[in-house]
């Protein structure tokens, strides 16, 4: 996996708390150079309907690997991008990527979703819905079949914006989920009032929920409670097949994790599918 390579020089950034540091400078520079030059990339993770096995869509991670750095994982680059306003062209690169291979997915026969992570900033861009709705046409791709997540702590920055933002989504009928999902500060009585679709429950609940009680404790409320008020309940973190098996006992609707698949380049997506198809990628699903 990419993910080590990085590791170390992280490590330096993170301990860099001023925002404004040459060394974070510099970084956002290269990002917005990136931007520009291609060397951004994106991996897709399948995300399969529990009940069926049937792969509904992919979350769409973004991965940049630095000439001299390596590996950055988007933990450490997307919070620096949010403080510089770089986030607004990145998310805007990240989309019409996405929805290009969505296009090209549904040429090739298979129609899936695109779950594409968004930042609270975005909630606030003045045109943000309309350049969506426009990159959509261009694309041809149905507005239902492009999915945003924001995390509930975003959707609180600026409540009232976000709660506007949201609207004008949802009633262009794009779908909307609530990202790590028990993280926040929010709470069930917050959400209920969000027009959105579906609730990702967080994995740092599910990784070990096949293992711990009070994990499989949470899960199982936050589905029922989830259930009753509406929306479609997504487990990410799914490690296990004894998890797989546990959301399903729960009537959990769709699942995404290691265990199904690791994020993958798109090139990688097709044989993926096709192997999972065959019933050698995972076994027990
Ligand atoms: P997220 O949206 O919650 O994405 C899920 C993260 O969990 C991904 O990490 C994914 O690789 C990881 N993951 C998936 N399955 C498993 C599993 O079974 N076990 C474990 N331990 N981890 C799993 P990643 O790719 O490092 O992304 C981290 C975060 O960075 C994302 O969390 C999201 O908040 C942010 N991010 C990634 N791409 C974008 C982007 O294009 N735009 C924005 N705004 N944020 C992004
Ligand atoms: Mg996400
Ligand atoms: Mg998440
Ligand atoms: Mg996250």
């Amino acid at each position: 996996d990419q993910a080590e390579s990085g590791v170390s020089h992280v490590a330096a950034y993170t301990e860099d708390i001023n925002p404004y540091s040459e060394r974070r400078l510099t970084l956002m520079t290269e990002l917005r150079r990136a931007i520009h030059e291609d060397a951004l990339s994106l991996h897709f993770q399948p995300q399969v309907r529990v009940s069926s096995g049937e792969v509904c869509g992919f979350e769409v991670l973004l991965r940049w690997t630095h000439p001299e750095h390596g590996f950055i994982p988007p933990d450490e680059f997307i919070p620096m991008a949010e403080q510089t306003g770089l986030i607004k062209p990145l998310t805007q690169w990240v989309l019409d990527r996405s929805l290009a291979f969505c296009r090209a997915m549904q040429d090739s026969g298979v129609r899936v979703r695109m779950s594409v992570n968004i930042s609270a900033i975005n909630l606030q861009e003045r045109a943000f819905a309309e350049n969506i709705s426009h990159l959509l046409d261009e694309h041809g791709v149905e507005p239902g079949q492009l999915i945003l997540e924001v995390t509930e702590t975003a959707t609180m920055i600026n409540p009232q914006a976000a709660l506007t933002a949201l609207r004008v989504l949802y009633d262009a009928g794009i779908r909307l989920a609530i990202d790590d999902f028990g993280t926040g500060y929010s709470s069930l009585s917050y959400i209920r009032k969000l027009p959105v679709h579906e609730i990702k429950i967080d994995r740092s609940f599910v990784m070990e929920m096949d293992s711990n009680r009070d994990d499989a404790t949470i899960v199982r409320t936050t589905i029922n409670m989830c259930h009753d008020l509406g929306f479609e309940v997504v487990a990410e973190g799914v490690e296990s097949n004894d998890t797989c098996e546990l959301l399903r006992s729960m009537s959990c609707d769709i699942m995404q994790g290691f265990y199904l698949a690791r994020p993958m380049p798109d090139d990688r997506v097709g044989p993926w599918l096709y192997d999972y198809r065959d019933g050698t990628a995972v076994p027990g699903v």
